[in-house]
């Protein structure tokens, strides 16, 4: 049974009757532009292939009920006017977040029966969070008839998200589960939320890239992101401007020099500068087909996160050097921070050894082994039936 039939027939076990329609929201991996997207600056994320995939119906009533097959609990039941901002720790926050985002923004959404199942991988760096935000506000959208835009509901899942879950995360991963299209990479302005889908289609041109998840939990990074949001705000302050985005590349020396001895604020305002430049130089690689020469980009972008931003780990760091070792085109730690996922772009002929390399490496440095898969980038949210 696939995804969508077995989703539609926990449904009907649950709840007892048909869900009005199933729906999917993807994970993504971010190519480039890493801790830009508080700063207002650019990042490119993609789809994954991996997806949360929700069975939806209305209720009248104002309640809304809730279940994953991933989780070992039975049913939720919330009563719309009682969800509260940070009252809940549990799953079942995401999706509660974003019935409360909506109605919040005077969205008349009387209730619902959920059910839903996810392939992401949870708390890997690959937006487990964003695709079961993103498929609730879709499947919502839909029933309802919100009429709502894709990146108007990836501002209210991130609402979600930073008011009712209480993570303090940018507006990329949303988006990117909401907006992103097969075979492209999109090329994002975190500040006004453009988009261009930049074709991304590596298997054409004898290329892989992979995912490499190091299986270390980013779940204790939370004070050390606030942390990261908090000195990047300072530096902005310090230098008189709204975001960092607003510090051109070209004027970055001028600005290290004159934040002066605040040298935690230098190395932060550094990474992000340096890294709205690497999404541009990375985009206009792209459109003018030189996919190899990215390459060495993605290891600058690593090298900057590792020694300037601070919040690569041993288990990140080891893919990347390997990889590289391996004969790897380019490779860097990707999302948070802290764990999570790395990723590798390589030759598809190089893949293999690469693979073996990483996970012989591991096992020689006695850490957990990782799980490695190959990204091709996929559709964005969708409704399935
Ligand atoms: P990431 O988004 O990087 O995967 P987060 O910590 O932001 O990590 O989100 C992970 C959380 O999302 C989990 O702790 C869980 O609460 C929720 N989650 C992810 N996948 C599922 C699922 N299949 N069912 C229920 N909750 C899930
Ligand atoms: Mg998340």
């Amino acid at each position: 049974m696939g995804a969508e039939q077995q989703v539609r027939a926990d449904f009907v076990e649950l709840y007892g009757a048909e869900p009005e329609g199933v729906w999917a929201a993807p994970g993504r991996v971010n190519l480039i532009g890493e801790h830009t997207d508080y700063n207002d600056g650019f990042v490119m994320p993609f789809a994954l292939p991996h997806t949360a995939t929700a069975a939806v119906s209305r209720r009248t009533d104002g309640r809304l009920r809730l279940h994953s097959a991933d989780i070992e609990d039975g049913v939720a039941e919330l009563r719309l006017d009682d969800l509260t901002p940070e009252s809940d720790r549990a799953w079942t926050a995401y999706p509660a977040g974003v019935v409360w985002a909506l109605r919040e923004a005077g969205h008349p959404v009387t209730g619902a029966d959920i059910h839903l199942t996810s392939t992401v991988p949870s708390g890997a760096g690959l937006s487990s969070s964003a695709a079961l935000e993103v498929v609730v506000a879709l499947a919502l959208n839909d029933l309802f008839e919100l009429g709502l835009p894709r990146w108007q509901l990836a501002r209210l899942c991130q609402r979600a998200e930073n008011v009712y879950v209480g993570a303090p995360t940018g507006i990329m991963d949303q988006t990117a589960s909401a907006c992103c299209e097969a075979g492209h990479a999109l090329f994002l302005d975190t500040r006004d939320l453009s988009q261009k889908q930049i074709p991304f289609d590596l298997a054409a041109e004898g290329m892989r890239l992979l995912v490499v998840d190091t299986q270390v939990k980013h779940a204790h990074s939370d004070g050390e992101y606030g942390k990261r949001r908090a000195g990047c705000e300072k530096g902005a302050a310090l230098l008189g401007v709204d975001a960092l985005r607003d510090i051109p590349y070209a004027g970055l020396d001028a600005a290290l020099e004159r934040l002066g001895d605040e040298e935690e604020v230098r190395r932060l305002v550094r990474h992000v500068v340096t890294e709205d430049q690497r999404v541009e130089r990375v985009v206009s690689l792209l459109k003018s087909g030189e996919t190899r020469a990215i390459g060495p980009v993605l290891v600058e972008g690593h090298a900057s996160l590792r020694d300037d931003f601070r919040i690569s780990c041993p288990e990140l760091d080891l893919v990347v050097d390997t990889a590289l070792a391996g004969g790897a085109l380019g490779a860097r730690m990707t999302g948070g921070g802290f764990g999570g996922s790395a990723i590798v772009l390589a030759e598809a002929a190089d893949v293999d050894t690469i693979t073996k390399a990483v996970e012989e490496a591991f096992a020689a440095a006695g850490f957990t082994a990782p799980r490695v898969f190959e990204a091709v980038p996929s559709a964005g949210a969708r409704r399935l039936a």
